[in-house]
C-alpha cells in the first residue's frame, strides 16, 4: 500500500534520512522502533507530507507522489491519518466538532452525516457520552482515543501513529493499545512508533529498527526481538530488558 524508495531528508546541513527503502502492505501493521533522533518522526512525517522529502520517492496505493506536486501532498494528507504523542486535538471545538470538522471539509459529508459517523466512531472506543465536551475535560486516554476515531472518520487508507502512549498514565496506556488492537484487527495499515514492546511483539507484522537515520534491520518481531543480526539492534534490546 505505501513504498518508499530512496527516501531522504536533510535539515540544513543535517542529514535525517539517508536512502530509506520501506513497503508497507495493505493491512499490516508495522512498528517502527530505535533510538532517539534516529528519524522515526521524521519518517512517518514524510509518509503523509508534515515533511517533506528532499529525494526519493514514495507511493501510495500504486499512485507515485511526485514530490513538487502541491496538489500531491494535499491528496496525501486526507488519505492517511495521522495520531501524535499530544493528540492534537482542537482544544476550542467539542470532541463532536473535532471529529466532524474535517469530513465535513474535506470528504464533502453533510453534517448530518459527519456527526452520525461521529457518534458511531465515538461509541466504538467507549465515549459517546462525550461528543459534547471539550478535550480539556477528558483524560488523556481519552483525548488519545478521540484523536484516533478523529483519523478514522477521514475513512484513511493507512495510519500513521508517533508515540500515541507516550504522554499516558500507565493505567490508561491500556485502553489506547485495545483500540489500535481492534484496528489491527479489523485490518487498517498502521504504522507506529512506539516503545510499547509488547504491542509490538503481540500486533505487529513487521517490527523495523532505525539508527541514524537509516534501516538497521527489519523482521517479524519473533525473529527482530528473538534474534536481532546487527549488534546495533543488540545492543538497543538489550536496553529494554
Ligand atoms: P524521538 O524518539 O526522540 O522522538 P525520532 O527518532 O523521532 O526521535 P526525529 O524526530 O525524526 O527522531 O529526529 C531525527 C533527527 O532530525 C534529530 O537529530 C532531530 O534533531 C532532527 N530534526 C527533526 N526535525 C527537525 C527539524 N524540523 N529541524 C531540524 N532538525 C530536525
Ligand atoms: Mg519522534
Amino acid at each position: 500500500l505505501i513504498s518508499l524508495r530512496g527516501l531522504e531528508k536533510r535539515f540544513g546541513a543535517f542529514q535525517a534520512l539517508h536512502g530509506i527503502d520501506l513497503d508497507v502492505e495493505a493491512g499490516s501493521v508495522v512498528v517502527l522502533i530505535g533510538p532517539s533522533g534516529s528519524g522515526k518522526s521524521t519518517l512517518i512525517r514524510c509518509i503523509n507530507g508534515l515533511v517533506r522529502p528532499d529525494a526519493g520517492s514514495l507511493s501510495v496505493a500504486g499512485r507515485s507522489v511526485d514530490l513538487g506536486d502541491e496538489g500531491a501532498w494535499q491528496r496525501l494528507r486526507t488519505e492517511i491519518g495521522m495520531v501524535f504523542q499530544d493528540y492534537a486535538l482542537f482544544p476550542h471545538l467539542t470532541v463532536l466538532r473535532n471529529m466532524t470538522l474535517a469530513p465535513m471539509r474535506r470528504l464533502g459529508l453533510s453534517r448530518a452525516e459527519a456527526e452520525a459517523q461521529a457518534r458511531a466512531l465515538l461509541a466504538r472506543v467507549g465515549l459517546a457520552h462525550k461528543a459534547e465536551d471539550f478535550p480539556g475535560a477528558l483524560s488523556g486516554g481519552q483525548q488519545q482515543r478521540v484523536a484516533i476515531v478523529r483519523a478514522l472518520a477521514m475513512r484513511p487508507k493507512a495510519i500513521l501513529f508517533d508515540e500515541p502512549t507516550s504522554a499516558l498514565d500507565p493505567e490508561t496506556i491500556v485502553d489506547v493499545l485495545d483500540v489500535m488492537r481492534g484496528l489491527a484487527r479489523d485490518g487498517t495499515t498502521m504504522v507506529v512508533v512506539t516503545h510499547e514492546m509488547g504491542f509490538a511483539r503481540e500486533v505487529a507484522d513487521r517490527v523495523v529498527f532505525m539508527a541514524e537515520g537509516a534501516i538497521v534491520e527489519e523482521g517479524p518481531p519473533d525473529a527482530l526481538f528473538g534474534a536481532p543480526l546487527h549488534a546495533r539492534t543488540q545492543a538497543f534490546l538489550s536496553l529494554l530488558r
